[in-house]
């Protein structure tokens, strides 16, 4: 047999278990190319012969239109001389290396299996179980590797002859589509009332709408979990979700039918459309629209709606026989995990379903719905998980060890990094329950046992007390490093970007452990992969009993205001502090006087907190972040002057002194100034205070790049000031990919880690 000339392709990128193969076979097949395409541990390869015009507009074709959920990279190819097979073959592909990719995320449904469950002629005609190589559920039912039927849920559902025959047959577009099924062989639909009892039902999801369409709450298992669902334009409805499940203001999220729906109750622009529409499906925030169809309690105060499209053929059929926005929101009571399995579910939601729409496709592993919003002009990931995990983070430079970073204490994800990818976990929640703490264990076994990865090097944080570090020190024969909670935040930013250190990194946030034992939060570092050095801090603020403060924000409104008055404030100033009973003011201030039970944090959150109980009368907030968010959400864009502030460079580290700026606060508050302007004030002055001390050390350092990160950076008012005050002369960095909270912390712990122990090569 004669060699024949052709191409050897590679493709790197998101190309395995979307679908890439059969639809790179099909090409071939148009193109009158033969050959074979193979998964290798980078991508795909791709051998491809025939005439030169057919190879060249086979491998335009590749670039041009991949399948929707692919993303391609990088594409290169070279001439080779080989025996070409007869036709184009998809070549198996079991190489121990290659299982890391293998695992995709969970995929929307596409449009032509949309098309399907809403034919009355198709035999999937309303079928909830729908999907293709395309679209369906990957990560939450694989329970082993390869990614193939009998190591996922679906192994108990033998296929059909009609099934298999898709299955197996190259040209369908459910060729090798794991979670294949249909109303014969597939999962079948349960209704059951509140006490876990079956309900006879014809039609499960029509009885379902009917029970929502009366106000009640129906707990539906969907891909990564179960959702409480309800009405979301009865606010008796939304009550009653909100006092079952002890969510009194936190925003719910709300699903719509499509795109021309979530314009009637969001304004979107090109960004958020596509954001909303993409293969991952995310919950999106964007304003909502005035006076729209929507109760006014699906987010009391808030201008933002957290908006999202079905994406499982369940929320299709769900959704159009519920002719409404539905909210769909975590099923959980407030800071548990959200439940997954039948059993769990009607146990743990039995006092908050009416009830529940079960199905037999087992999730094995909870993946809550992620969350998006346009930060500074451009999408960032508050919580990466369903539609993003496990598909890795990539990155320029490997880790020659196996690393697992455990993460923070709230907002939980754990990372596991190998060679040149670090594979965010799913979002775990806070770890402070126990339910919480079993879920972070188990993912992390699944993880490791998909992946293949043994961790050798385990990072954590240095809080003591966060159960996640107590998990990394209870892991035996592993090298153990602690990573600082602002260098990790700082870290995730430049590994994500693959920033050359050293880095300007400012991260605000809550609080996060300092190497002194201090609560930091308000930080500016000079840091390198290794390590760093803390340039300028916030003034701290007295926290009167501790963590009570955080919650009972007048508190800290308290402390800011007795710094600012040398501890004596004017009577008329805490005035503005609004409903707090005299003796209560009494007692934290003499606690804070004292300093007894007050310690010191220099977190920025409180900053907004204190202002936020100042400006808008805050006295509790109802949720983590809520009198930020409020404080956010009051400020006036027609404002654009600041208040005053400090910064005392003979400090060490210099210190970011907000007196001067509560002075001028509570004066204009007595005068009569109003809420919004105090409020875009503040965000100008915090801005503009940050941007000065990034440029004094600029100057002092010699550094040009700006890493700008933590919580308060879900702040788009926060965040579009200070880029627009550093860039362009400084080259400022946002987190995109990974989120800018703590849910991102555990990618930097794992680049330091790896560095501090010699095993980060470039
Ligand atoms: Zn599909
Ligand atoms: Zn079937
Ligand atoms: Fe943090």
């Amino acid at each position: 047999m004669a060699l024949a000339c052709g191409r050897e392709i590679r493709v790197r990128g998101i190309v395995q278990g979307v679908g890439f193969r059969p639809w790179v076979s099909r090409l071939a097949r148009e193109h009158g190319i033969v050959g074979r395409v193979l998964n290798d541990a980078l991508g795909v390869t791709i051998e491809a012969f025939g005439s030169t015009p057919a190879l060249n507009s086979f491998v335009g074709s590749l670039e041009k239109e991949p399948p929707p959920a692919a993303e391609i990279a990088a594409l290169e190819w070279k001439p080779i001389e080989a025996l070409a097979p007869l036709g184009f073959e998809i070549a198996p592909s079991l190489a121990a290396a290659e299982r890391r990719l293998a695992i995709p995320p969970e995929i929307a449904t596409c449009d032509q299996c949309l098309a399907e469950i809403f034919d009355p002629s198709n035999r999937r005609y309303r079928y909830a179980f729908t999907n293709c190589t395309n679209c369906g559920p990957r990560f939450t039912i694989v329970r082993d590797v390869p990614y193939d039927r009998p190591a996922t849920s679906m192994a108990v559902f033998p296929m059909c002859p009609a099934c298999r025959q898709e299955y197996t047959t190259v040209t369908d577009r459910r060729f090798h589509a794991q979670p294949n099924a249909c109303p014969v062989c597939g999962p079948r639909l349960r209704l059951l009332d509140a006490g876990a009892v079956q309900i006879h039902s014809d039609d499960p999801i029509r009885d379902a709408a009917q029970l929502i369409a009366r106000g009640l709450v129906v707990a539906a298992k969907g891909l990564g979990g179960f959702h409480l669902v309800c009405d979301a334009t009865s606010a008796a409805a939304v009550l009653r979700l909100r006092e079952r499940k002890r969510r009194e203001a936190k925003p719910l999220a709300v699903m719509v039918a499509g795109l021309p729906q979530a314009e009637r109750i969001a304004i979107l622009d090109e960004r958020t459309r596509r954001l909303l529409t993409s293969p991952q499906h995310p919950i999106v925030l964007a304003p909502r629209r005035d006076g729209c169809e929507l109760a006014q309690n699906i987010a009391p105060d808030n201008p933002l709606l957290g908006v999202l499209l079905p994406y499982a053929p369940l929320h299709h059929l769900l959704l159009d026989e519920c002719a409404r926005p539905l909210v769909m929101t975590s099923g959980n009571v407030t800071d548990e995990p959200i439940a997954y399995r039948n059993d769990e579910a009607c146990a743990r939601l039995g006092g908050i379903a009416d009830a529940f729409l079960l199905h037999d496709r087992e999730i094995v592993t909870r993946c809550d719905d992620s969350v998006v919003r346009v930060i500074a002009g451009a999408p960032t990931v508050l919580r990466r998980s369903r539609g993003y995990v496990p598909r890795p983070v990539l990155l320029q430079r490997r880790f020659d060890k196996p690393v697992l970073a455990c993460g923070a204490q709230l907002k939980n994800t754990f990372c596991l990094a190998v060679n040149d990818q670090a594979f965010l976990g799913p979002h775990i929640g806070d770890l402070d329950n126990l339910e919480a703490f079993a879920s972070f264990e188990e993912s992390i076994v699944l993880m490791q046992r998909l992946l293949a990865v043994d961790p050798q090097i385990v990072a954590h944080d240095l809080h003591p007390d966060y159960l996640s570090t107590r998990y990394a020190k209870g892991r035996d024969g592993v090298v153990r490093i602690g990573v600082q909670h602002h260098h990790a935040h700082v870290a995730s930013v430049m590994a994500e970007h693959d920033l050359k250190a050293p880095v300007l990194g400012v991260a605000f946030d809550g609080a996060g452990y300092g190497t002194d034992g201090a609560s930091w939060g308000g930080e500016l570092l000079l840091a390198e992969y290794t390590g760093f050095e803390r340039i300028a801090t916030l003034r701290p603020l007295a926290l009167a009993g501790g963590d009570a403060a955080i919650r009972q924000v007048w508190r800290i409104g308290v402390a800011a205001v007795m710094d600012a008055y040398d501890g004596a404030p004017p009577r008329d100033v805490l005035a503005r502090l609004r409903d707090v009973p005299e003796h209560a003011l009494e007692t934290v201030m003499t606690m804070i006087a004292k300093r007894f039970n007050s310690p010191l944090a220099h977190g920025a959150g409180r900053y907004f907190d204190a202002m936020a109980a100042l400006a808008l009368g805050i006295r509790h907030a109802r949720y983590e972040g809520e009198a930020a968010m409020l404080l956010e959400h009051a400020h006036d864009g027609n404002v654009t002057s600041r208040f005053s502030y400090r910064i005392d460079e003979a400090a060490e580290p210099w210190q970011i002194d907000l007196r001067p700026a509560f002075r001028e606060a509570a004066e204009a508050l007595v005068a009569g100034h109003q809420p919004g302007e105090l409020s875009s004030r503040f965000h100008n002055t915090l801005a503009h205070a940050t941007a000065k001390v990034v440029r004094a050390a600029a100057e002092r350092t010699g550094c040009r790049t700006v890493a700008l990160t933590g919580g308060c950076f879900q702040n788009d008012r926060l965040a579009s000031a200070l880029l627009g005050l550093l860039s362009p002369s400084l080259d400022v960095y946002l987190p995109r990919n990974v989120p800018p909270g703590d849910g991102g912390i555990a990618l930097g712990q794992a680049v330091v880690a790896a560095a501090l122990s010699d095993g980060f090569g470039g």
